[in-house]
């Protein structure tokens, strides 16, 4: 018996994106920064380090972290 091949690939295109309940669209990322990913992680608790998201909702996220960031540098002074 041979082994199904069609099962990997249908199964990789259905992925969800890290960042909503929506499926994983191409281009998608990982977030390197640990400081950024542990802001995601306020959006999505089950986030790790290599959940993919779509590029498209890493730079949404990177605007509210850049907008976070400055918020807590005025309130820290
Ligand atoms: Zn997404």
């Amino acid at each position: 018996m041979a082994p199904e091949a069609g099962d990997k690939s249908g199964a990789a295109a259905r992925l969800y994106c890290g960042m909503g309940n929506h499926f994983l669209k191409t281009p998608s990322t990982i977030i390197r920064d640990p400081k950024m990913l542990r802001f995601a992680r306020y959006i999505n608790t089950e986030l790790r380090y290599d959940t993919k998201i779509c590029l498209n909702c890493f730079k949404i996220l990177g605007q509210l972290y850049k907008f976070k960031a400055v918020e807590d540098h005025s309130v820290g002074s």
